[in-house]
């Protein structure tokens, strides 16, 4: 007798989102978590209402039009509701199948995004930036471009002074048993942020880790959640062969925005937030005192997808005399997420605005947060709010206060 194995045809990208779509019970537990259902109160800007929205697009009952598309659009991609989720819905999923499913949006700035993705010219524009006197010219420039233009919004963004960055160099340590990790710089943050990478080297090393650092490309975050998945695809890729390379064991970044991207291009592999590795080797670590009070933002990925704040608060209470203070939550997110603070600046401020007051009651005398886009975005909203936070990542922090041993 023949035996023929039952197995499924894979579902097709409809089938997958109807299925997802199909977990939620529409309790509307996630709707207060839900930056912009905040911002609107419309159920079309909510978990649920997109959610719905997805699954009228997947069985036909709706078309893709600009009226229907701009909820899927605002979505910040957060994932606050995805947390407190009593079903399990997999929104992170849903929305990147969903986005795929429609395609970028026409209005996306591919021309500025193309450039974004680009370590070298970011580069290249960030010297000839500091060499022409940038605080000079940028506010100008910036009014002479229209109101809610991508570009507009990028040079808001773009910083104007260096702040204290250095960080202390450490050699690589040669015990055999070491575990090797590999660091993986982005593309932004390897040029705007590239302080937080080295710190994270030396502080991954003074905790006895070997560390590889792996070319500064995209990982495919920002083509993943515009919806173009074959761009996405492609980074996936690159990511795939640079990590086979390595020989490393566990996979790194100090932006926790890539994680979710890394993880997707590499299932099987430990793709962490450097403080989680950091906290488990604690006893390891010293710190110099540092009498300064801090704000302490946790940008949404951090709590969502990395899931690494208490390692980071864990590894910050190790400095003495520092006196962190954590910006509360709501209203959720900053409004950067990703392209959105370019693609949706009156909507990215708004958001702003809420976190920016929210630090002002902390009163510090500086702000901490993980993500350069959170960073960026925040000090262009200081800028205009005549509040001056020195900011930085708490890696940088944290390496400056390394106690070196003799
Ligand atoms: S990911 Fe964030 S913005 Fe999008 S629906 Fe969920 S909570 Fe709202
Ligand atoms: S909390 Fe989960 S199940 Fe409830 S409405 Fe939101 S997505 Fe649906």
């Amino acid at each position: 007798m023949i035996t023929m194995a039952l197995e499924k045809p894979p579902l097709t990208r409809k089938q997958k989102i109807a299925a997802l779509a199909d977990q939620c019970v529409q309790c509307g537990l996630c709707l207060p978590t839900c930056p912009t259902y905040g911002l609107d109160g419309n159920e079309a800007e909510s978990p649920r209402g997109r959610i719905a929205i997805a699954a009228a697009l997947a069985r036909g009952d709706a078309e893709p039009t600009a009226a229907l598309r701009i909820h899927l659009d605002h979505c910040l991609g957060c994932l606050n509701c995805q947390r407190v989720c009593p079903a399990n819905v997999k929104y992170d999923e849903l929305l990147v199948e969903t986005r795929a499913l429609i395609g970028p949006s026409p209005e996306r700035p591919k021309q500025l995004l193309a450039a974004l993705k680009q370590p070298t010219l970011l580069r290249l524009a960030a010297r000839l930036a500091g060499a022409s006197g940038v605080a000079r010219w940028k506010n100008r420039l910036t009014h002479r471009l229209p109101a809610g233009s991508p570009w507009r919004a990028a040079l808001q963004t773009w910083p104007e002074e260096a702040t204290d960055e250095t960080v202390p160099s450490i050699s690589p340590r040669s015990d055999a048993d070491s575990i090797t990790v590999a660091i993986f710089p982005g593309c932004v943050a390897s040029v705007e942020d590239e302080a937080a990478e080295r710190s994270a080297i030396a502080l991954l090393r003074a905790a006895g880790y070997r560390v590889e650092r792996l070319p500064a490309f995209c990982c495919g975050a920002m083509d993943l959640h515009g919806g173009d998945m074959e761009a996405a695809d492609r980074l996936a890729e690159r990511v795939r062969d640079n990590w086979q390379r390595s020989g490393a064991s566990q996979l790194v970044t100090v932006t926790p925005g890539c994680l979710g991207t890394l993880r997707r291009a590499l299932p099987e592999v430990a793709v962490v937030d450097p403080v989680s590795l950091l906290a488990a080797r604690l006893d390891q670590l010293t710190f110099r005192p540092l009498a300064r009070r801090v704000a302490l933002h946790l940008p949404c990925t951090q709590l969502n997808v990395a899931r690494s704040e208490s390692a980071l608060q864990k590894l910050l209470s190790k400095i003495p005399s520092l006196d962190v203070a954590v910006v509360p939550r709501p209203p959720h997110c900053c409004g950067a997420a990703g392209s959105h603070m370019l693609e949706f600046p009156e909507r990215a401020a708004r958001l702003r605005d809420g976190v920016l007051g929210q630090i002002a009651t902390l009163a510090p005398q500086q702000l901490l947060s993980s993500n350069i886009g959170c960073r960026l975005h925040l000090a262009a909203g200081m800028d205009e709010h005549g509040a001056h936070w020195p900011h930085m990542h708490p890696l940088t922090l944290l390496a400056q206060q390394l106690e070196m041993s003799p």
